[in-house]
């Protein structure tokens, strides 16, 4: 069957560990959580973290009639991570070039979705090869968010995130300024370890929107090490609701609702 996908929507990031992959799985969840069928992409080939963020990496995938068989994950969540092909989680993935693109290509065309609603994809982070062959594998792209981390070598890498995106034609939802203060889990008082507000000035700078600031908060890693997205929380985190506010701005943007 022919996948139907109302909305894809790309995350990227100018570089490694700013919280790329933990904001696609909690954008994911969180639209998932409204009760869309969505799907969650991984093809962060070296860091294929999703399925251990979801709990799910000692799933393995399935193929029919020369197609590829998401992850259920819960109702309406169907993941797919080159995690799930390689036969243990602390293995290198170590493939040449052509290899590589080859295997994201397949990825990208083999994959029996059905019908979504969304389409979030976790692409390799910064601006080479690997997110554009990501990028050209697929058709229709609604809509690019751009993470940073609050400090200045962050924030010019996101601008080449951001250019990157242009340079391809996706139009950029917005920008998240993630790891932005430390809120004290005894006293509440914000420490701005990183500095912050950094990502706002790139929005203006860039005429990009800017979609949030998610501090660094504990329970973030604990969640996703344990395989509990933080979304799931939103009632008692704070990064969590500021989440919510980010999936339904997203949502307004795409479907005008
Ligand atoms: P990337 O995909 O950009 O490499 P990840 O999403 O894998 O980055 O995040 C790197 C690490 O930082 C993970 O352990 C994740 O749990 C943690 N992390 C991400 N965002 C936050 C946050 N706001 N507060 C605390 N830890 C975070």
């Amino acid at each position: 069957m022919e996948n139907s996908i109302k909305y894809k929507i790309i995350v990227l990031s100018g570089k490694g560990g700013v919280g790329k992959s933990t904001v696609a799985t909690n954008l994911a969840v969180g639209l998932a959580l409204n009760g869309l069928d969505v799907g969650l992409m991984d093809i962060d080939i070296h860091g294929p973290n999703i399925p251990k963020m979801l709990g799910i990496e000692g799933s393995r995938v399935q193929g029919r009639d020369g197609r590829i068989i998401p992850v259920s994950y819960g109702e309406s969540l169907k993941v797919m991570s080159i995690g799930f092909l390689i036969p243990e989680e602390d293995d290198p993935v170590i493939w040449r070039g052509p290899l590589k693109m080859n295997l994201i290509r397949q990825f990208v065309e083999q994959t029996d979705w059905g019908n979504l609603d969304y389409l979030v994809i976790d692409s390799p982070p910064g601006t080479g090869d690997e997110p554009l062959s990501a990028v050209q594998s697929f058709k229709g792209l609604n809509g690019a968010i751009v993470v940073t981390t609050p400090q200045d070598v962050s924030l010019l890498d996101s601008k080449k995130a951001i250019n990157f995106a242009r340079a391809l034609n996706i139009p950029i939802l917005g920008i998240i300024e993630n790891m932005s203060g430390f809120i004290c889990p005894h006293c509440g008082e914000v420490t701005e370890i990183f500095k912050s507000g950094g990502g706002e000035r790139i929005s203006l700078e860039m005429n990009v929107p800017f979609l949030g600031k998610i501090p660094i908060e504990p329970q973030i890693v604990t969640s996703s090490d344990e395989g509990k997205p933080y979304v799931y929380f939103y009632n008692r985190l704070k990064s969590a609701s500021i989440f919510e506010d980010i999936v339904n701005r997203v949502r307004a943007t795409l479907e005008e609702i």
